[in-house]
């Protein structure tokens, strides 16, 4: 179970700004326009246009025209649907938007294998997707994966994230996430290609919006819209317990990963705000409990920082609180964003620490940063599009998270390094 929420840190070094602790959130945030009062079309049921239609003393194949185009053809806009009468048309566009996301801005890295969009909300805010294309490698065929925004910015406030810097802007509705993957399908389309997997690691804590992501996972893997297989949509998490049970009485085949970054307690409060709220131990038995209702497997995602949390006894921390567990875990170099004052384990680090956690037979795999000239460390593009945080804030920023990480590390990096050559 989860503890009660914990008594609020009173920090005098920074401001009382949104962030889980209110301490790291450094970029003012613009000011948000008006938003667009009507729904998205990704928004509605199949239900609700069935009776749009009946209402209208229309058939109901015509909510079928529209669904083939709303999730599977090329349409741009209500316009593009000639199979639709005209007036009809016309009063779609009056009641939804076909696309919530506008001004998509793109760039490419990685020699083309990786793409990444800052998609413009109703409201003038920013929300950014990644395209991944990992190409067939013997008998495995090319995969096509998108990583997708759940927020316009993020509470929880880990320092080591772009998107931590913002703060919280808003939720997005159901229908601004399933249309980063709209977009990206029909671009995709374009080039004869399709989606193969969705992951929530973009901006934002899918578990802490979950009516519009669990929405969105329901229209995604819906053979009738999105029509992607449950098992290819991954929600990834920091450890938002109520979520986290909310997936497991779903009873649904999406995978999970829980962030979990440090297996001590005092460093993980420090890594992800959220753990003083959500304990670590808690998180794992939920996300446990998921496993055993599933049979899915979850992943444990570890960014991976120089002598902070990549230590002999951290490693051997991670080994203990997962072993035996249907587990995978991910171990991923940091990607030095976010003005931390960290840098990412070196190769040598990340092995000696997948060795430890191997030894105790757990799977446990090494991830590449992709797109890392583009800062595909979700949040950076939105960070950077929101403006540069005056020079003063990152310096406090920087002296805040080293003072709290050395407290967290007493008698730690260090002591840790020796421990483990006992
Ligand atoms: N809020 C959710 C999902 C979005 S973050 C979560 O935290 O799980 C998706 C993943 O990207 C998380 O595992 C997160 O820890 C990781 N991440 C964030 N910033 C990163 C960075 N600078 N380098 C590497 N991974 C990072
Ligand atoms: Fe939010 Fe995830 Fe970034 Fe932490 S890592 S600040 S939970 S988006």
């Amino acid at each position: 179970m989860p503890s009660p929420d914990p008594a609020p840190v009173p920090d005098p070094a920074v401001p009382p700004s949104s962030g889980a602790d209110g301490a790291l959130p450094i970029i003012d945030l613009p000011a948000s326009g008006p938003q667009d009062a009507r729904p998205g079309i990704s928004d509605a049921s199949p239900q609700e246009l069935l009776s749009w239609f009946s209402d209208r003393g229309e058939a109901a194949f015509r909510a079928r025209q529209l669904a083939d185009h709303v999730w599977s053809g090329r349409a741009r806009s209500f316009d593009d649907i000639h199979t639709l009468p005209g007036p009809l048309r016309a009063a779609l566009g009056e009641a939804y938007r076909f696309f919530t996301l506008t001004n998509t801005e793109t760039q490419a890295t990685d020699g083309g294998l990786t793409h990444k969009a800052l998609h413009t909300l109703d409201d003038g805010r920013v929300v950014e997707s990644v395209l991944m294309r990992y190409p067939a490698r013997g008998s495995r065929r090319e995969r096509t994966t998108l990583c997708i925004s759940s927020q316009a910015g993020c509470a929880v406030g880990c320092p080591f994230c772009a998107t931590g810097e913002l703060g919280l802007w808003r939720d997005l509705r159901t229908s601004e996430i399933i249309d980063q993957a709209r977009y990206w399908r029909n671009e995709l389309a374009a080039d004869g290609r399709r989606l193969s997997n969705v992951v929530f690691m973009g901006m934002g804590e899918p578990l802490l919006n979950p009516d519009a992501v669990m929405a969105a996972c329901g229209a995604l893997s819906d053979g009738n819209r999105f029509g992607l297989g449950q098992r290819h949509i991954t929600v990834s998490t920091s450890g938002v317990i109520p979520g986290i049970e909310r997936m497991t009485s779903l009873r649904r085949q999406y995978k999970l990963a829980v962030s979990l970054h440090a297996a001590r307690s005092d460093l993980r409060d420090v890594l992800v705000p959220l753990n003083r709220r959500y304990p670590l131990e808690d998180v794992v038995a939920a996300a446990t409990d998921y496993a055993d209702a599933t049979g899915r497997r979850v992943t444990y995602e570890m960014v991976m920082i120089d002598r902070i949390n990549d230590t002999p006894v951290d490693a051997r921390a991670a080994a203990q609180l997962l072993r035996g567990r249907l587990a995978h875990v991910n171990l991923i170099p940091m990607n030095p964003v976010a003005h931390t004052p960290w840098q990412p384990s070196s190769p040598e680090r990340v092995e000696a620490f997948a060795a430890t956690l191997r030894a105790v037979g757990l799977h446990t795999t090494v991830r590449r940063n992709r797109g890392i000239d583009i800062g595909a460390a979700c949040g950076q593009l939105a960070a950077e599009k929101a403006g540069q945080p005056a020079p003063a804030a990152v310096q406090r920023r920087r002296d805040v998270i080293e003072r709290r990480s050395a407290q967290a590390l007493q008698g730690g990096a260090g002591g840790a390094e020796e421990g483990s050559r006992a």
